[in-house]
């Protein structure tokens, strides 16, 4: 990493000295397990890497901010540094830590049964996997209004579902979901009458089938099928028609580390064109001494600062029991549309170089391409920006 790409004492992600370890660890971590050439082995098999996951796991860092008594530890600002690193290099298990800390917290949060202890307990530790199925074909940015999945009430006292999630991270590998359904048909907001169940993936009715993404292809993206699956009344995560509302704090995070994710593919992309233009020589000079390449690369490095401190500034008010939404969502657009314009750029940088697939700068544009809609769009982004903290008239 480039000096002046790297935090300083004294920024709000490196306050710490334990926090400052954790990021060496993490790339010590990453150096040895997953290597830029390992990582993109894995990308062309569309392979999970289970070999850092485990080592995620053993190192106790799927639990951060879970409560202690689960096996959890640190707070929102060691999730930001781990996903950031992670995204440098091996992007999908950044993108698999932002599901892994969304269930988490929904777990932690809602899961008052003895089962869910005990899902949370494993997911903490490593030994199950659980994915967050929100999104439906008829729309992911206003799903709460077009939702067609449903909960019936049986007579045994449980409920069917029936309907279908699309776009669900890691659900090929998932031993259970959290499904959000419409239980009940309520006129006043579409995002009443919405209830959390917790799943188990294994159950008859349930078809699971990966789509052919972009990018992110270290982790599966799913379709999932619910075919009348009957579920008991105890896998209700939280209360009955309140499962949406109780889904926008994870939401917000779920931003906030996206944020992470993109300002990590940012720096990967920045420091690949550094180190690449530095080295190829045009007209007897290096690519870097031109002024339109250093022009756009100091742009970029000014871009990525400016994310960090907003994503910083969020994470300090957010520890301090502050309402960081707004900074994070700035700090997720900054990130996430300057993510795309290095690593496109980046792309031009390196010529021909930078059109093989061996080069991890067109992985990078394709996996950092995700967070300009995900886990919420840019332009809802702006719009809620526009009425939350503007306070304009409600655009959409
Ligand atoms: C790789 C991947 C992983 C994902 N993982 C998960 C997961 O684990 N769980 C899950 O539930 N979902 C997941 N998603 C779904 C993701 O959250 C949605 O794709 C996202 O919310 C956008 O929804 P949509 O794709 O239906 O786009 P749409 O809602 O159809 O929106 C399309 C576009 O319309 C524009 N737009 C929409 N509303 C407005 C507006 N009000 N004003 C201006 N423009 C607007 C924006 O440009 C937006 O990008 C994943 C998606 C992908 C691709």
């Amino acid at each position: 990493m480039m000096p002046a790409l790297e935090t300083q004492p004294g920024d709000p992600l490196m306050d710490s000295p334990e926090r400052a370890e954790l990021r060496r660890m993490i790339r010590q971590l990453i150096e040895e397990i997953s290597p830029a050439e390992h990582t993109s082995v894995l990308d062309e098999s569309e392979t999970f890497d289970a070999q850092l996951y485990s080592k995620l796991a053993e190192l106790g860092l799927l639990g951060i901010d879970a409560p202690e008594e689960f096996g959890g530890g640190g707070d929102v600002r060691d999730q930001l540094v781990l996903i950031e690193e992670l995204a440098k290099g091996p992007t999908s298990m950044a993108a698999f830590m932002i599901s892994q800390f969304a269930v988490v917290q929904v777990l932690a949060s809602f899961g008052r049964t003895a089962q869910a202890r005990e899902v949370l307990a494993a997911l903490v530790a490593g030994r199950t996997r659980v994915s967050f199925a929100l999104s439906e074909p008829d729309g992911g940015t206003d799903v709460a209004r077009v939702m067609k999945t449903r909960a019936r009430r049986v007579d045994s006292g449980g409920f069917v579902l029936h309907g279908q999630k699309t776009w669900i991270s890691g659900a090929a590998e998932a031993d259970w979901l959290v499904v959000l359904a419409r239980s009940s048909e309520i006129e006043r907001s579409p995002v009443e009458g919405i209830t959390m169940f917790l799943v188990p993936t294994n159950l008859p009715g349930i078809e699971i089938r990966a789509i052919d993404t972009l990018g992110i292809h270290s982790l599966s993206t799913c379709d999932v099928f619910l075919d009348d699956v009957e579920v008991p009344e105890e896998t209700i995560l939280g209360d009955l028609d309140r499962g949406m509302r109780q889904v926008f704090a994870t939401v917000n995070r779920e931003g906030l580390n996206a944020a992470a994710a993109t300002l990590g593919v940012g720096l990967g992309a920045l420091e690949l064109a550094i180190e690449h233009t530095k080295e190829r020589f045009v007209f007897g000079k290096p690519v870097a001494s031109f002024q339109v390449p250093q022009h756009w690369m100091v742009d970029a490095a000014v871009q990525l600062e400016a994310a960090r401190s907003l994503m910083g500034r969020a994470a300090e008010i957010e520890v301090a029991g502050g309402n960081a939404d707004s900074l994070a969502s700035m700090a997720k657009l900054i990130a996430s549309e300057a993510a795309v314009e290095i690593s496109l750029k980046g792309m031009q940088l390196m010529g021909g170089a930078g059109y093989t697939r061996a080069s991890a700068m067109q992985r990078l544009f394709r996996d950092g391409r995700l967070w300009s809609f995900s886990p919420l769009n840019n332009e809802m982004v702006r719009n809620r920006l526009g009425e939350g903290w503007l306070g304009l008239p409600r655009s959409y």
